[in-house]
């Protein structure tokens, strides 16, 4: 080892672990700690709610690198161990067992935790949350003994548990106060096809309702809704939502707000502390705002970033939010960003469970899910970026090629 300097970072999940192989690859010769409050080394998560959690592939799968890669790297892994505080004037991190640590360089990488649910009968028994690998075992164990589960929520983690549990053959009912499953991401429009696919799987939908009460004597044995009816269950599992880990980042005095705030460079309020991964809310070059993104992707790019600013590199970081959900046969991946847009183009129909939707502001592409269609990520990226005026009915033609909407270049790529 040539360079004294240690970098350490918080959080051994995607983030982080990408971040460690980035500054080995890189050439970093210094030390490099990896602390993480769970005691399994780095995993991705979306096994969780998908075959990993129906009992289709095993943990083998799920690990970022094979066992032996931290040593072979010289890289420190902490696990168990929890990062009780930061002091940036000092450069010290300070863990749950008493030991300091002294950094040169310092990447948050502490993800996001589950909201939870505080109503009555909310810390009963049978009452899940999904967010790590125990969760998921204690969730499969469950659904191995079947019968009937309520999910709470139909973001993505609920309606992936509600497919994986149908899946499994238990009869499943999602509560959900939006009129249709996803629809804070995909509108009403794309979220009826959602609600479709599930109620087409035999899922019971009550939209509309909320949930104020779990009932049972020692553990979960109904579910009290808004609209007051009572839902008899075996369980329940919430996914009502993230909330970045930023307690650490904001108790050392660093900005907050939605997350830790960075640059494009993915650096803090503090030079030398850089934050990646659900936790950071990124200014994004392309978009000219902050945005916090909660995906697997995210994670997998912004912790190589963030690992080469952190060797000095003046990186941005500019790539466009992308996600992917499998829910029985429909895979979807997302790309692009919609908060607000004038309307959806559809290639292709929805019916047949293979078709691309487009969201379109301004005459613009903001946003574009491919459904059971691949390998046209590429091209729905390049029509966001060059933003290109679009014709509806040339976006809506399965003739046209793709390709053909998106000039090469233009104005405006960011
Ligand atoms: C069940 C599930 C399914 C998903 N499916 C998909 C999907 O299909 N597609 C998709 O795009 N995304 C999916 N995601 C989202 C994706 O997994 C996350 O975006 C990704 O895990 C974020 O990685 P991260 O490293 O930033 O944070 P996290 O994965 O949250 O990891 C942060 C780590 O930091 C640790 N930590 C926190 N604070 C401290 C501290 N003070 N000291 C030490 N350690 C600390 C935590 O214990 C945790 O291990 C899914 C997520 C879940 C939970």
């Amino acid at each position: 080892m040539t360079s004294d300097h240690t970098f350490v970072i918080v959080g051994a999940s995607l983030t982080g672990a990408k971040a460690a192989e980035t500054l080995r690859s890189e050439g970093f010769d210094g030390r490099v700690v990896l602390i993480g409050a769970e005691h399994e080394r780095p995993y991705e998560r979306p096994p969780l709610s998908k075959d990993y959690l129906r009992g289709e592939s095993g943990r083998e799968k799920v690990y970022v690198h094979e066992a032996g890669y931290y040593a072979e790297h010289e890289i420190e892994p902490r696990l168990g161990r929890t990062v009780t505080s930061l002091d940036t004037s000092t450069k010290k991190v300070a863990l749950d067992d008493g030991e300091e640590l002294r950094y040169d360089q310092l990447l948050l990488a502490t993800g996001a935790e589950p909201r939870r649910l505080s109503i009555p009968g909310g810390e009963l028994d049978g009452v899940h949350y999904l967010r790590n690998v125990d969760d998921s075992d204690a969730l499969r164990e469950r659904l191995d003994r079947g019968g009937s589960v309520v999910v709470v929520g139909a973001g993505w983690i609920g309606a992936e548990v509600a497919a994986s549990a149908r899946q499994r053959g238990l009869d499943v009912t999602i509560v959900e106060p939006a009129s249709v499953p996803l629809e804070r991401v995909l509108g009403a429009e794309l979220g009826a096809i959602y609600r479709d696919i599930h109620a087409d799987q035999g899922v019971h939908l009550l939209l509309g309702s909320g949930v104020e009460a779990f009932e049972g004597a020692a553990r979960v044995e109904r579910v009290r809704t808004s609209d007051g009816r009572e839902l008899e269950c075996d369980f329940v599992v919430v996914g009502v939502g993230v909330q970045p880990r930023a307690q650490l980042a904001s108790a050392a005095g660093l900005a907050v707000e939605n997350g830790v705030l960075v640059d494009e460079r993915l650096q803090t309020s503090v030079p030398g502390v850089f934050a990646a991964g659900d936790v950071a809310n990124a200014w994004h070059p392309f978009y000219r705002e902050r945005i916090r993104v909660e995906h697997w992707a995210n994670a997998l790019n912004q912790g190589p970033v963030a690992a080469r600013n952190m060797l000095g590199r003046h990186e941005r970081y500019d790539a466009l939010p992308y996600f992917f959900s499998d829910q029985y046969d429909v895979g979807m991946e997302y790309a692009g960003y919609a908060r607000t847009w004038d309307r959806v183009v559809l290639r292709g129909d929805p019916a047949s469970r293979e078709f691309i939707a487009f969201w379109v502001s301004d005459d613009r592409v903001v946003a574009g899910m491919n459904v059971n269609v691949w390998d046209v990520t590429d091209q729905i990226q390049r029509l966001i970026r060059t933003r290109a005026a679009v014709d509806d009915r040339r976006l809506a033609d399965t003739d046209v090629p793709l390709e053909d909407l998106a000039p090469t270049t233009g104005a405006g790529a960011g």
